[in-house]
């Protein structure tokens, strides 16, 4: 078996749950997960370059970078608009409010939270938690499209509008298309669905109907990939 289809079959048996696989009848009986530990290493790189080279717009007061976090070979990779305050301080993707809820309708679905990669367009705290402007966004584009690119995922959840708008470029109306998805512009491999920010379902729980409805899709999307 060539070492293309040994990655390949290693990646579909620790999708089914074994965490190392060993092949029978090879001199050295190593386990197979070299895709796992690339993507782990390329992401820390990647952060590494970006404290670095400081291209991403980093807000006077904030106490500097909010990587993304999670499963880097998850098939799903959630992206947010912004560090709030609680993600400042501990420098984590949505561990306030918002990712607390968040949270617990991905468990609500079936997901879990440390299968799936979370991210956000933009690195750090805009000052008051403003929406970011589009020179911010653009600033931090060139690391948000390498960290996609690692990753590889089937599937972009952009939560919220302005998430949207940072991976697509340009601006869609949230009630007329979440729940749809759209080709990645840098790989149409990879689909981009949209659905509603998770502080905005807490400001508005009548969403929340909708936003466990799009969930749900997100896991039958995942099932078919
Ligand atoms: N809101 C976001 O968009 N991202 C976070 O990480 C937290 C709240």
């Amino acid at each position: 078996m060539n070492t293309r289809k040994l990655i390949v079959t290693a990646r579909a048996l620790r999708e089914l749950g074994f965490d190392e696989v060993y092949i029978t009848g090879e001199k050295h009986k190593e386990p197979v997960k070299e895709e796992k530990e690339d993507k782990a290493a390329l992401l820390s790189k990647l952060y590494q370059q970006m404290e670095k080279e400081r291209k991403c717009i980093l807000y006077e007061g904030a106490s500097g970078y909010v990587f993304g976090e999670g499963d880097p070979n998850s098939l799903v990779v959630f992206v947010g608009e912004a560090p709030g305050e609680e993600e400042d301080k501990l420098k984590r993707p949505f561990v306030g409010r918002a990712g607390q809820y968040l949270n617990s309708k991905l468990e609500q679905v079936g997901l879990k939270r440390e299968k799936v990669y979370i991210t956000n367009v933009v690195k750090s705290r805009p000052p008051g938690n403003r929406a970011p402007t589009k020179e911010e966004m653009s600033s931090c584009l060139l690391y948000l499209r390498k960290e996609i690119e690692i990753i590889n995922p089937k599937l972009l959840v952009c939560l919220g509008a302005t998430a949207m708008k940072g991976i697509l470029g340009k601006e869609y109306p949230i009630t007329k298309s979440r729940g749809q998805t759209f080709p990645y512009p840098y790989n149409p491999k990879i689909k981009v669905f949209l659905t509603y920010h998770p502080a905005y379902v807490l400001r508005n729980p009548s969403a929340d109907k909708e936003f466990t409805e799009d969930l749900k899709k997100v896991v039958q999307l995942i099932s078919q990939a």
